[in-house]
């Protein structure tokens, strides 16, 4: 019946294997014969590849029971942990479970115990109310002084007193909450017979749903908000075992020892928490963030294995924050005696702690010392988290605003990110790099250009920046900025290693780049380039040419629609003809001209114009993109062509590359023929301006180096 494994052996009671490695698969049973562990064999050819394989092989599961999975959690080490609970026929069945452990996708070890099924009947004779009756009529407690009561029903093993061994019968598991009586007990009431089977010490622990009267989040109606405490020995506290490893949430005493919170009837008001009230903003916001996080972003927990959610309300702290590594906890303010703020607990600044810890546990991008820019930029981007909890969590809060619910010196919020130098918020925040109050000490307001290039990316529009650059902007939309963002954040193959803002603004074009789209792309970096940290981008591409004809396009998206005009002709006018399904046109002449192509693009009720200079000879072109091509060759290696519409008398031609962040500095100067290609390993990321000349003509294009 056992075919566990070809080498699998007993486990001798005196073993002394080396239990972590053993050379054999060793099996050890519990008394009714069911696997209780087994120990595979690194070499063992015969480990089950999955706990569903191992239950088939084992033939543990016979045709009434069913082993489901209901946790399970990965480490950074390569391990991989499961649990699987028994069923009987849907009825869940004490004590019945197994925990698997492989190492590296490899079982390694199972350990658990299978409880024998056989001869129940797994439907009750008696309702959950009569189980109630029958264990007060055990306790002597009258029906009316029952408070609350706990039914579960379940397939149980009760010690046999008699006999050695346990009997296994469905039950039902009662705890009574009464007045006058302290009751500790739990009871296994028999679900066919009504007798009394066990009673056992109850350190009686159970999830139960609270109501929280919410210290800023309160609807018009002042209704509760639902929440999950835990409910022990006739108590409620703020802690929720039901989300990964938990959410608990703890009060900091003024002498420095903390303590959960505690209630006795689970209705938890502002006025029995006094000074301590936003604890239940801060658990409430903290399960909703949970959710958010395993719904929209698939992440269990802020380090995406389920980490313990730990907050502390602190009546001595000034400020909110979170503390990483070792200590790993949020703290939230309560701000006592403060004329500035109120309590830390509005779902913007939650959010925005909660940011901060992704950052340091998804990402391992972690603070740096002061003055660092890493601090600048883990401010700006825990404020984009901010804006997204607090959209997702509470959608009519005014989410380009931080701490909108808690100024109370007048100021009209701490941070706006719609209006970078609003002067009704208590900052103003940088909106230019390297501009104004970028040079603040304060890393809030440096890193202020990362949520206000958020609120750009999603929201698009025109402006001039603080070089007195105007910028075109096409709004990509919350959802996809979201998608963007999550995308960066939550792993560690963009942020880890950027030290400054210019390779944080790389890991986001390459993070929409690996979106594989061109529209997002292209906008990211136009909205990079509107805060100061590049050059714009090139917004209509050249898709072909073609003897007397030229292909241009632009990036859009299904919300987008095009228009295309010239203006600015000289020389005879070409014929303009948009292509329909694309965001395409293309221009025919057989003459001499020159002109700016432009694309008047309305997206989502945006609209920009960007424009592009194009001539012709006898057949069209764009100035030097036209005549000179630049080719990959591979990574970082280009090859300059002159195409075939370039008079090629002149062999003998001057090329220069200019770095275009600064045209004072010549990355090349030099006479050349035929083939030019240029090796860039040396080369920076970044734009370069390529300059040839031939006799007396010149030409320009823009080479992007990545
Ligand atoms: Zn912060």
């Amino acid at each position: 019946m056992m075919a566990l494994s070809i080498h699998a052996q007993f486990r001798m009671n005196d073993g002394h294997s080396n239990l972590s490695q053993p050379d054999f698969t060793m099996v050890e049973k519990n008394s009714n014969g069911r696997i209780k562990s087994v120990r595979y064999a690194a070499t063992d050819p015969n480990i089950p590849a999955t706990a569903v394989d191992f239950f088939n092989s084992t033939c543990i599961k016979c045709k009434t029971d069913s082993f489901a999975l209901d946790r399970f959690q990965e480490t950074d080490y390569g391990m991989r942990f499961e649990r699987y609970q028994q069923y009987f026929q849907g009825v869940l069945v004490d004590d019945g479970y197994y925990i698997f452990r492989f190492k590296n996708g490899k079982m390694k070890v199972v350990k658990g115990n299978c409880v024998n099924t056989t001869n129940i009947n797994p439907q009750p004779s008696l309702t959950e109310s009569e189980a109630i009756d029958s264990y007060a009529s055990y306790l002597g407690v009258r029906k009316c002084d029952i408070i609350q009561s706990y039914v579960d029903l379940m397939v149980k093993e009760i010690p046999d007193t008699h006999r050695k061994g346990t009997t296994v019968s469905l039950t039902y598991r009662v705890y009574l909450r009464t007045f006058n009586v302290t009751d500790c007990f739990v009871g296994y009431i028999d679900a066919h017979t009504g007798e009394l089977l066990l009673k056992e010490k109850a350190y009686y622990s159970s999830s139960a749903t609270g109501q929280f009267y919410t210290y800023y989040n309160r609807n018009l109606n002042d209704q509760p908000k639902s929440g999950i405490t835990e409910y022990t020995n006739n108590k409620y506290y703020l802690a929720d075992n039901t989300r990964g490893n938990g959410i608990h949430t703890y009060k900091q005493n003024q002498s420095g020892s903390t303590e959960f919170f505690s209630n006795n009837d689970n209705i938890w008001t502002r006025d029995e928490l006094g000074d301590y009230n936003i604890a239940l903003d801060v658990h409430w916001t903290m399960e909703q963030i949970y959710d958010l996080m395993n719904s929209q972003f698939s992440r269990n927990s802020y380090d995406g294995s389920g980490r313990l959610v730990k907050s502390y309300i602190d009546p001595l702290a000034t400020n909110s924050y979170y503390i990483p590594n070792y200590d790993d906890r949020f703290i939230f303010a309560v701000a006592l005696g403060s004329s500035v703020y109120g309590p830390f607990g509005s779902v913007d600044v939650i959010g925005h702690e909660y940011g901060h810890a992704i950052l340091c546990n998804t990402t391992n991008f972690q603070n740096g010392q002061i003055g660092d820019p890493k601090n600048a930029i883990h401010e700006g981007l825990a404020d984009i988290w901010g804006i997204i909890f607090e959209k997702y969590i509470t959608p009519s809060a005014d989410y380009w605003k931080t701490a909108e619910q808690f100024m109370i010196d007048g100021s009209s919020c701490l941070r706006n990110f719609q209006n970078p130098d609003d002067l009704t918020a208590y900052t103003q925040i940088a909106s230019t790099y390297g501009h104004g109050v970028f040079y603040s000490s304060d890393p809030h307001v440096v890193g202020g250009i990362l949520p206000y290039w958020f609120y750009l990316l999603v929201n698009g529009g025109t402006g001039t920046n603080g070089y007195n650059n105007v910028y075109q902007l096409l709004p990509v939309g919350f959802e996809l900025a979201v998608e963007l963002f999550s995308k960066t954040t939550l792993t560690f193959a963009y942020l880890d290693g950027c030290t400054s803002f210019s390779d944080v603004m790389y890991a986001f074009i390459d993070a929409a780049l690996d979106m594989n789209n061109d529209f997002l792309a292209e906008q990211v970096e136009n909205t990079w380039y509107a805060v100061g940290l590049t050059v714009e981008p090139t917004h209509i591409h050249n898709m072909s040419y073609a003897p007397g004809s030229a292909t241009y396009y632009v990036y859009g998206n299904s919300n987008c629609t095009v228009n295309w005009s010239i203006s600015n002709l000289f020389g005879s006018s070409p014929i303009l003809v948009p292509n329909s399904n694309d965001y395409s046109c293309t221009v025919y002449s057989n003459a001499s001209f020159g002109c700016y192509l432009n694309a008047t693009i309305n997206c989502s009720g945006c609209t920009v114009t960007y424009s592009r200079y194009i001539s012709g000879t006898s057949s069209p072109s764009s100035a030097g993109d036209d005549i000179l091509r630049v080719i990959p060759l591979s990574e970082n290696r280009y090859q300059i062509s002159l195409s075939s519409r370039s008079d090629g008398k002149d062999k003998m031609v001057c090329i220069k590359v200019y770095d275009v962040k600064n045209l004072q500095t010549k990355i090349h100067d030099n006479f050349e023929k035929e083939d030019y290609i240029f090796e860039m390993f040396s080369w920076k990321r970044g734009f370069y301006i390529i300059e040839i000349t031939m006799g007396k003509k010149k030409y320009t294009t823009k080479l992007s180096v990545r």
